[in-house]
């Protein structure tokens, strides 16, 4: 099982005392998710069954269904549907969308190889001026998702920039869907029945609302709800804090924790935006704080943003919250460096709140004039029962606190044995992340009380 895929199986399982309504609406949704991948084949075994071209004909064809259902329900799992993302968090949303990518990929070269072996002639000439248009069509669909996948899974190693990948990804896929759609409606013999024609106007119509809802409807509303940019402050660890004031609406049940996605002095339609926490509280009133590290040319452009200027707000999103662990007896926290940001925010909850429950934060950082807020998390150890560690990566000689990295024995230290069952909120770069599930695992902390949030989505 690799990494990743361990974070998703420990995500699918309740953090701590998860509400049992969000329970049953994440059960919902996967169920909801299985009859849309099933719904091709039900239809398809139930209304009129095309002649069988044998077995091998069969098995690829229903491929080749698969991989288009698949596909459709792609759209609906990166549209920003809240109702879809609110049980399971947008990291796993996205994560899920990564592995069953590959999956529809590999359904739809499974569905091609078949054919290609053991049915050829039945795939015509590959020249598109010659070749029947619903083939080619279907070629175009697989040669868009391939590049597609590649494009996604090797995008750093490409050095593509996001900015040109997230353009490239849209269209690719949009184009792949609409060339599958074409395929399997020119091809005729599974669109033969009204109920079959029915099930593919439904899913091409499905999934071009969700990308209306996403880049037209969505934008529309952020440009009618703007926020203006009322502070700038620098904070210690090259991290500078911009304060947002609504000018339409402000956001609404949003919960400590979450992030949203920015634009700033861009049109609402612009396709460059990046995620944030916001690292303040619901409590602390109507206006947002995003506290932003310089990792890249955007996040460099956008802590030089003046005051004044306009800003777009698409969220709240995520689910890394205190608010999903209601009952839990206490917290513990660790964060490395700028992944001190949703950890704040929850933080500054538990203090608006008053609430009496212990919390142990452990915060890495290379040195301590990088410790971001530390003024801040000392003041709210007078309103909150707050264990304060601070982990100095390379600390001066007079440092006389924790040193180096994160690792069991510093766990061991200060985490008592009864901790063991409290939620465990990590934020920090990817390694830290990876050695720090270990360690919590052989402590025997279940992975079910890990919760982290990735500040990588793809
Ligand atoms: C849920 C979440 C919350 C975050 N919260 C914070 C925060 O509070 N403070 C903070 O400083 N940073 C936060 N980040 C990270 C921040 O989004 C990236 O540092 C920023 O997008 C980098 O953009 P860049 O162009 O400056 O750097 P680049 O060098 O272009 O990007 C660095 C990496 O950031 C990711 N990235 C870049 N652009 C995007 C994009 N448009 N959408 C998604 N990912 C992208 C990519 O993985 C990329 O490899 C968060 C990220 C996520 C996913």
């Amino acid at each position: 099982m690799t990494q990743q895929a361990q974070v998703l199986a420990a995500r699918h399982q309740p953090l701590h005392d998860r509400p049992p309504l969000v329970l049953a609406h994440g059960a919902a949704i996967l169920v909801l998710g299985m009859l849309a991948i099933c719904a091709p084949f039900a239809v398809l075994l139930s209304t009129g069954r095309p002649p069988s071209g044998g077995p091998i004909w069969d098995f690829s064809m229903g491929l080749g269904f698969g991989a288009l259902a698949l596909a459709a329900l792609q759209f609906a799992l990166t549209g920003r549907l809240r109702w879809i993302t609110h049980p399971f968090g947008a990291d796993i949303v996205y994560l899920s969308h990564r592995y069953l990518s590959w999956g529809m990929v590999g359904l739809m070269l499974g569905h091609f190889a078949l054919l290609y072996v053991f049915h050829q002639p039945a795939l015509g000439v590959l020249n598109p001026l010659e070749a029947r248009w619903e083939l080619t069509a279907g070629r175009v669909a697989l040669a868009c998702f391939l590049v597609l996948i590649i494009t996604s899974q090797f995008r750093k190693r490409l050095h593509l920039r996001h900015e040109l990948w997230r353009v490239l990804h849209l269209t690719l896929a949009l184009l792949g869907m609409l060339a599958g759609i074409a395929h399997v409606l020119g091809v005729g013999n599974l669109t033969n029945t009204p109920e079959k024609q029915l099930l593919w106007l439904g899913a091409t119509l499905g999934f071009m609302a969700v990308l209306v809802h996403t880049h037209v409807i969505r934008p529309w509303w952020m440009n009618r709800n703007t926020w203006r940019v009322v502070s700038n402050t620098p904070e210690r660890g090259d991290v500078h804090t911009l304060e947002l004031a609504p000018e339409g609406q402000a956001l609404r049940r949003w919960k400590p924790g979450q992030f949203a996605w920015l634009k700033v002095e861009r049109s609402p339609y612009s396709l460059v935006e990046h995620p944030f926490t916001i690292s303040t509280a619901p409590e602390q009133g109507p206006n947002l704080a995003f506290s932003i590290k310089p990792l890249g040319d955007h996040t460099e452009e956008l802590i030089k943003t003046p005051v004044g200027a306009r800003a777009y707000i698409d969220g709240p999103y995520g689910a890394f919250s205190v608010d999903r662990a209601a009952k839990a007896p206490g917290f513990v926290m660790i964060a490395g460096g700028v992944g001190i940001t949703p950890l704040l925010s929850n933080l500054h909850a538990l203090v608006a709140r008053h609430d009496p429950r212990p919390v142990i934060l452990i915060y890495g950082t290379p040195t301590w004039e990088d410790a971001s807020f530390r003024e801040e998390l000392k003041a709210m150890k007078q309103r909150l029962d707050l264990t304060l560690v601070h982990v100095i990566d390379t600390p001066s000689d007079d440092w006389q606190g924790e040193s180096g990295k994160i690792d069991r024995e510093l766990l061991l230290r200060h985490l008592p044995a009864d901790t063991r069952h409290w939620p465990h909120l990590l934020c920090g770069p990817g390694p830290m992340l990876d050695a720090l599930r270990r360690d919590l695992a052989d402590l025997g902390v279940p992975l079910r009380h890990i919760d982290y949030e990735i500040f990588e989505l793809v």
